[in-house]
């Protein structure tokens, strides 16, 4: 029997990410195989790239 192994099994592919949703406030979460972030609230999704851009401007100012 081949051997199969689920590259999906062995890391959760949603992380909770330190962000908050653009649209609403609610929680983000990061769904890394896709590098997109969703809200948990309204299901809006977000580029990670984007997230991360508007985040870290916004420390910097
Ligand atoms: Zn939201």
């Amino acid at each position: 029997m081949a051997e199969f192994e689920n590259p999906y099994a062995e890391y959760d592919p949603f992380v909770r990410a330190h962000f908050d949703c653009l649209e609403c406030g609610g929680k983000l979460w990061e769904y890394a195989i896709q590098e997109q972030m969703f809200c948990e609230d309204c299901r809006a999704t977000f580029p990670t790239g984007q997230i991360h851009e508007t985040f870290v401007e916004s420390e910097a100012a």
